[in-house]
């Protein structure tokens, strides 16, 4: 019986891979490369390249492989690129849980852990947010995660689609054994940028605010490491083997570090200056997002490794200075 893993090849799903296969599970990878990259999959992997709106092409992979659970990470993923282009949210990631929760339906599969996000939550009510806040996204990605959340709930009553929807919070960090990175292009995630200015690819770090009701200004976010991220779906797997029941939980470390808290970790852990210039607030970011992960603790008995901003920073660091140019060395040689 296999895992099939939807944008397996992304940041992420990369990761989960890896994680399934260091624990014996037999994988399956569909992603269409449009972010992901082919430099993630392994040669011995099985790969399918194609789109989730494509049900003949799910048809196949569904009947080629023994498929017993779907970890659902593909997904367009930029508040920003949300907000000026919400129908291609709606389109890839509402459009794209559709197609694919028929496709399981057709094929009797019964089980799926989703990638949601902290974006459902929108402006905190609450320090420590739990799954019992308010969820009222603030933009077009947050929204559509939201949709798909409820669409399982339903999913779930109407054909016995058995799920569990885990909210992110901020995912940084790269594989202990350097196997896999982040690389994303364009980035926007600021440790991966804070790394870039570290390897001298960038003049400088922008600190979006410095005017936010935080103890030095700027925004507060709760990092998590991908790897302890990538073992609450291997968690949640097991829970839906013995205890079918849709539900949601938060993934954080219930800390919070500022954008500068961030930038001076990232200097004792690189040694290099990381210049930093203070600019005006982008806009969507809320003040301090930071999340309450007890449920997840209680019921999934899960137990972040890396909970100390400097490790994960340091793991992130090890990859971009494997990979100045992350999975695509060749391409960009000479740049
Ligand atoms: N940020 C920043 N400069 C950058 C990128 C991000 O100051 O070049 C800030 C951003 O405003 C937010 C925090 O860093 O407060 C984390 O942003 P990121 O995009 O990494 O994740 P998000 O919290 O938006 O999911």
């Amino acid at each position: 019986m296999a895992v099939l893993v939807t944008g397996g090849a992304g940041y992420i799903g990369s990761h989960a891979v890896l994680a399934l296969k260091r624990k014996g599970f037999d994988t399956v990878i569909v992603d269409n490369l449009q972010t992901g990259h082919g430099g993630a999959v392994s040669s011995d992997d099985h790969f399918y390249k194609g789109s989730l709106h494509d049900g003949e092409f799910l048809d196949q992979v569904f009947t080629n492989h023994k498929i017993d659970a779907v970890i659902h990470f593909a997904a367009s993923s930029l508040v920003g690129e949300s907000v000026q282009n919400p129908l291609k949210y709606y389109e890839n990631n509402v459009g794209g849980a559709i197609s694919l929760l028929q496709a399981m339906e057709r094929h009797g599969v019964k089980k799926l852990v989703f990638s949601s996000t902290a974006a459902t939550y929108g402006e905190p009510e609450s320090d420590l947010l739990t799954e019992e806040d308010t969820v009222s996204p603030t933009n077009p990605y947050g929204e559509t995660k939201l949709a798909v959340e409820k669409m399982l709930k339903w999913s779930s009553e109407a054909y016995g689609i058995h799920s569990i929807a885990l909210r992110y919070f901020n995912v940084a960090g790269a594989d202990p054994e350097g196997l896999r990175g982040e690389d994303h292009d364009p980035e926007t995630h600021l440790i991966p940028i804070i790394l870039q200015v570290a390897l001298g690819q960038r003049d400088h770090i922008s600190i979006f605010g410095t005017d936010y009701a935080t103890p030095d200004g700027t925004c507060i976010r709760d990092y998590i490491h991908v790897s302890d991220l990538v073992d609450a779906h291997l968690l949640a797997l097991e829970k839906l083997e013995s205890d079918p029941e849709t539900t949601v939980f938060n993934l954080g470390n219930g800390q919070g570090f500022s954008v500068k808290e961030v930038i001076d970790t990232a200097r004792k852990v690189t040694g290099h200056d990381i210049p930093a210039k203070e600019e005006a607030r982008r806009a969507g970011d809320p003040a301090k997002l930071v999340a309450s992960a007890e449920k997840a603790r209680i019921i999934l008995k899960w137990n972040p490794v890396y909970t100390n901003l400097h490790d994960i920073i340091e793991s992130a660091w090890k990859w971009h200075e494997a990979h100045p140019h992350g999975y695509d060395q060749e391409t960009r040689k000479g740049d």
